[in-house]
């Protein structure tokens, strides 16, 4: 038996299912989850030794590739100077005069610890600002675990087959509405019954959380144009987008401009790190300028920052997004090769740096039903192949893939070259 196997059991004793996040369970793929001692580059090493190419990246943030030396320096200088402070320091203006220098939509920014506070407090101020309770999500996107926005969410809730959790009091459901994905003419008619009671939209421009899946022609147009028309804020939740798909995020790639903006993941480098951000007026809602609260003991934390200042600036090179896009689109064709070499139902989606695959007959996959209607057999079977073979993906098929820059021409052939095994097996 693997030391990924003693050390889950040893987990299972005092932590909840083995696991201090439920996608790490391996619950819709079966099996033991690995567990992993170092990550350096584009490879994950297990307890047993075993390398992997890894494409979950922490979910995202590794966009550099695990522990940049750079990255590592920074957190490394900081953190002789002391972990937290409690207090404002220098490094946290830093911070927020860079991202609203990269993001022409936010004048104002607020750090906090992880993309669910960042979310949460979005849809709190767009609330406070607008005085209205009710807010449009869309079913399969996911916004992190508060109560509003675990209504039909995607991601682990998703993977573990309760996307409404129990718990969440019913009258926050209630205010919460629950759009089709995709679907524009669905939004203009709740907007035209009662778009003077929404607060807010809150979409993932690129949703990443039911696989990955880009918006189609004029959807997020016309997120932007109700909201304008009803007076409701639009909330972009680019904390798995952003700084990923393009350097300005999804707002960037489209050309769309929301009232306010969610980030995690990039923003942090892999450290704890969520941020909200957005239009002054409604900034100017938040306490202390405003009555609408929120804090956080560790919001703005040094070695945060500095991971965080260090990997946007590293990102922020010339063709950066140009040669992780190029990096990730060749993965995706090779994927497609292998499995049409091998006879397999296949397709693949890809924004930038994110990417997706399915096995569907379906060939453009933009709605969430046809994300559920996948062969999930098969992408077990492929799953465990592919690790089998060393090549870390998401264990679960509502989950994106990422590529980082670290990533070689050589790591990406040596994936295309294991899924070309696996899928004959298929
Ligand atoms: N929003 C989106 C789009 C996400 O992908 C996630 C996490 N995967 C969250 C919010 C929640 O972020 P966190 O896990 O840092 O709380």
């Amino acid at each position: 038996m693997s030391k990924s196997h003693d050390l889950f059991i040893a987990a299972q004793k005092h932590i909840p299912g083995g696991v201090n996040s439920p996608v790490r369970a391996f619950k819709s793929v079966g099996g033991d989850p690995v567990f992993f001692k170092a990550a350096k580059g584009a490879y994950l090493t297990d307890e047993d030794d075993k390398q992997y190419i890894d494409y979950v990246g922490s979910w995202g943030p590794a966009i550099l590739g695990h522990a940049h030396p750079e990255v590592i320096q920074a957190v490394q200088e900081r953190a002789v100077d002391g972990l937290s402070f409690g207090a404002p320091t220098k490094i946290e203006t830093t911070m927020a005069d860079l991202v609203c220098d990269l993001i022409p939509s936010i004048d104002m920014v607020r750090m906090v610890s992880s993309g669910t506070e960042a979310t949460m407090t979005a849809i709190r101020l767009a609330r406070g600002y607008t005085g209205r309770d009710k807010i449009v999500k869309f079913e399969g996107c996911y916004h992190g675990h508060s109560d509003s926005l675990l209504v039909k969410a995607g991601s682990g809730a998703l993977t573990l087959g309760v996307p409404s959790s129990p718990g969440v009091p019913k009258a926050l459901a209630e205010s919460t509405l629950t759009l089709t994905h995709n679907d524009a003419d669905e939004v203009r008619k709740v907007f035209s019954e009662i778009g003077d009671q929404i607060a807010c939209i809150i979409v993932e421009p690129v949703a990443g959380n039911m696989n990955c899946i880009p918006p189609e022609e004029g959807f997020l147009q016309t997120l932007r144009e109700v909201c304008d028309e009803h007076g409701s804020v639009l909330i972009f939740d680019e904390v798995m987008c952003g700084f990923r798909v393009h350097l300005q995020g999804a707002q960037g790639y489209y050309g769309i401009t929301p009232d306010l903006t969610t980030y995690g993941k990039v923003i942090g480098g892999g450290m704890p790190v969520g941020a909200f951000g957005g239009k002054k007026e409604i900034m100017s809602h938040i306490a202390p300028l405003g009555p609408v609260y929120q804090a956080g003991t560790l919001s703005g934390n040094p070695l945060a920052m500095a991971a965080g200042l260090k990997t946007l600036e590293l990102i922020s090179a010339s063709g950066f997004f140009e040669d992780l896009s190029a990096k990730t689109a060749k993965l995706c064709a090779g994927l497609q090769q292998a499995a049409d070499d091998a006879g397999i139902a296949f397709t693949t989606n890809q924004v930038g740096g994110m990417f997706g695959y399915f096995f569907s007959e379906e060939k453009n996959i933009s709605r969430f039903a046809q994300v559920a209607q996948g062969d999930m057999e098969r992408f077990k079977k492929f799953y465990h192949g592919m690790l089998n073979e060393g090549v870390y993906l998401a264990p679960s098929a509502f989950e994106a893939g990422f590529v980082s820059l670290a990533h070689s021409e050589e790591d990406i052939q040596a994936t295309i070259d294991a899924a070309a095994r696996v899928m004959k097996t298929l």
